[in-house]
C-alpha cells in the first residue's frame, strides 16, 4: 500500500485523499517511511519534521468534519533549506546558520501551511544556493537517486532527489540562476521557475535579490501548477512583488494536457543555446532534436532564433551575483544570526572575521571576495556596470525572439548528471552548466524545465527548457503539459517511472 502511496503524483493523492480512499495520515507515513527507508544514501533531507503525522491528522480531522479543504490539502512536501520556517530550522547549507530557527514563516511556506499541505522537512542544497551540484552543502552533498555515484544538480539538488527518489511527491526550490530547473534535468523531473516578482521572496534566505525566485519542483507538470496557484501571487511583504492577478496554472495545465495547444504554436529554437558550438552532451543533442521533431508533428511551427547576447549572459550573471551576494551575506556577522566565534582579546572586526572564516565554505567566500572586488570603487564601472548593460541587451534579445516565437526552448542542461566530485575543483566547469537557464534569470522571464526523456549512451534523464514571456506563466504550463502528453505517448510512459528501484534498508519499495 505504502509502495503505492509514494509513487502517485499530488494530483492523484489530492484525488484520493477528497475521496475519502486514504488518510492524510496514511500518505505522509508512506512518504516519512520511504524518507527512513532511502535519504541514508540519497541524503535529500537535512532536517525531518516532527510535527508532520500531527499536522496530517489535523487536516484529516478538519475533512471528516466537513470543512472546506484547497486541492492539495494534506498532501506532504519537501522544502529546501533556503525558507524560512518557523518549527524547523533554517540553515541554507550553512554552517554559519546551523541549527537557526527563524522568528517567521517565509510567505510561501505560510501559503502552503493555509493551503493545509503537510510540511515533510528542509532539503538539503549547495550553500546559500551557491553552485550547481549540492556538494557545496556544509552537511554533505545529496546523492542523484538514478545513480548514486552522481550529482542530482544544485542548488536545490536536495528537492529534486526527494521528488526523484520518492520521499515527497512536490516540493519547493529556488532558483537564482538555474536552480530549480537543473536539478530538474539531471533527476528526471519537472521544475519551474516563475516571472521574476510572480512568487515572493520573503522569507526566502537572499543569495542574488534581482534574480532569485521560488517555484515548485515535481513529477508532473500538473503538480508544479498546483504548487504554483497556492504560493504565487502578490506578497505586500515583497516590494519586488507583481501586483497583478494570475491566471490558474493548475487551469492552464489541464487546458493543455487535453486540449490541442500544440498545433499552429510557433516554437522557437534558441540557436546559442543548442550547443552546436560543442560542449553539449550527444545524448542530450540527440533528444533535443528528437522533441522537435515531435512537436513539428503535432502541429507546431519550428523557428529558429537568434539572441546573440546569451552568449555574455553567464560572464554578466557572475558579477551580478557576487556582487548581490557580498552584500546580503554582509548580515552574517557573529551579532544578529547564527554562529559566533568568540576571540580572546579581539575587536568586534576580529570576531566577526574568525566567524565567517569558519562559517562560510570555500565558494561562499570566493564569491564574497569576487563581488566586493567587482563593486569596489574604481572598478564598478568596469565590472558591475558593464555586467548591468548586458543583462539590458539580453532582455533585448528575448523581446526579439518572442516577437518569432510563443515560446523558447532549448535543453535545460549541457549534460546529463555528472559524477560526485567531477567538478568540484573546477569552479568555472560548475559555473558553465547554468548557460542555458541563466538568460531567463537576468530577464525576469519564467521558465520551465520538464524530462524529455534518457541520454542513450548513460542511460540518465534529459531535461527540456521551456521560457516565455515575463507574466506568461499559464503558457508554460499549458504547452508544458502539452509536450508532457506528446512525449508519454511517444516514449510509452513518464520518465520518472523508470528510475531504477533504490536498495532500501527498510524494503518499500
Ligand atoms: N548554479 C548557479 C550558481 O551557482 C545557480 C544557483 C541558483 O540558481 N541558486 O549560482
Amino acid at each position: 500500500m505504502s509502495a503505492d502511496l509514494i509513487r502517485l503524483s499530488a494530483a492523484e493523492l489530492s484525488t484520493k485523499l477528497a475521496a475519502g480512499e486514504v488518510s492524510s495520515v496514511e500518505v505522509t507515513q508512506a512518504h516519512l517511511d520511504r524518507i527512513a527507508a532511502v535519504d541514508g544514501d540519497v541524503h535529500a533531507f537535512l532536517h525531518v519534521s516532527q510535527d508532520a503525522l500531527a499536522t496530517a491528522a489535523q487536516v484529516d480531522a478538519d475533512r471528516a468534519a466537513g470543512a472546506e479543504l484547497g486541492e492539495l490539502a494534506g498532501v506532504p512536501i519537501a522544502i529546501k533549506d533556503v525558507l524560512c520556517t518557523l518549527d524547523m530550522p533554517s540553515t541554507a547549507g550553512s554552517r554559519i546558520l546551523e541549527g537557526w530557527v527563524p522568528p517567521y514563516d517565509a510567505t510561501v511556506v505560510a501559503r502552503l501551511r493555509a493551503a493545509r499541505l503537510v510540511p515533510l522537512g528542509k532539503t538539503n542544497m549547495d550553500e546559500f544556493a551557491m553552485g550547481s551540484s549540492t556538494e557545496h552543502s556544509a552537511y554533505g552533498p545529496t546523492r542523484n537517486p538514478w545513480d548514486l555515484s552522481r550529482i542530482p544538480g544544485g542548488s536545490g539538488g536536495g528537492s529534486a532527489a526527494a521528488v526523484a527518489a520518492f520521499e515527497a511527491p512536490i516540493a519547493l526550490g529556488s532558483d537564482t540562476g538555474g536552480s530549480i530547473r537543473q536539478p530538474a534535468a539531471v533527476t528526471g523531473s519537472v521544475g519551474v521557475k516563475p516571472t521574476y516578482g510572480g512568487v515572493s521572496r520573503y522569507g526566502a534566505i537572499a543569495l542574488a535579490s534581482s534574480l532569485d525566485q521560488v517555484g515548485p519542483v515535481s513529477r508532473t507538470v500538473l503538480d508544479a501548477a498546483l504548487v504554483h496557484d497556492v504560493i504565487g501571487g502578490h506578497d505586500p511583504r515583497d516590494a519586488t512583488s507583481i501586483p497583478d492577478a494570475w491566471a490558474s496554472m493548475a487551469e492552464a495545465a489541464r487546458r493543455g494536457a487535453s486540449g490541442d495547444s500544440l498545433k499552429g504554436l510557433r516554437v522557437g529554437v534558441v540557436t546559442q543555446l543548442r550547443g552546436d558550438g560543442g560542449g553539449f552532451q550527444a545524448g542530450v543533442s540527440q533528444r533535443f532534436q528528437e522533441a522537435l521533431d515531435l512537436l513539428a508533428g503535432a502541429g507546431a511551427e519550428i523557428v529558429e532564433v537568434s539572441a546573440p547576447n546569451f552568449e555574455y549572459a553567464v560572464a554578466a550573471y557572475y558579477l551580478i551575483l557576487p556582487a548581490e551576494a557580498s552584500s546580503n551575506l554582509a548580515k552574517f556577522d557573529s551579532v544578529r544570526f547564527g554562529l559566533r566565534v568568540d576571540v580572546a582579546g579581539g575587536t568586534v572586526e576580529d570576531v566577526m572575521a574568525a566567524t565567517r572564516e569558519a562559517g562560510f565554505g570555500d565558494e561562499v567566500k570566493r564569491r564574497v571576495i569576487l563581488g566586493t572586488y567587482a563593486l569596489s570603487a574604481g572598478y564598478y564601472d568596469a565590472y558591475y556596470g558593464s555586467a548591468q548593460k548586458v543583462r539590458t541587451l539580453i532582455q533585448r534579445d528575448f523581446d526579439s525572439c518572442f516577437a518569432q516565437a510563443d515560446i523558447l526552448v532549448s535543453p535545460s542542461a549541457p549534460t546529463t548528471a555528472f559524477k560526485l566530485g567531477e567538478k568540484l575543483d573546477d569552479p568555472l566547469a560548475m559555473y558553465l552548466n547554468d548557460v542555458t537557464t541563466i538568460p531567463a534569470n537576468l530577464a525576469g522571464v519564467p521558465g520551465m524545465g520538464l524530462p524529455m526523456g534518457l541520454a542513450p549512451e548513460d542511460g540518465l534523464p534529459v531535461g527540456l527548457q521551456l521560457m516565455a514571456p515575463a507574466r506568461s506563466d499559464a503558457r508554460l504550463y499549458e504547452v508544458g503539459a502539452a509536450i508532457e502528453t506528446l512525449l508519454q505517448d511517444a516514449q510509452g510512459g513518464p520518465v520518472w517511472a523508470q528510475a531504477p528501484a533504490l536498495a532500501t534498508t527498510g524494503g518499500v519499495l
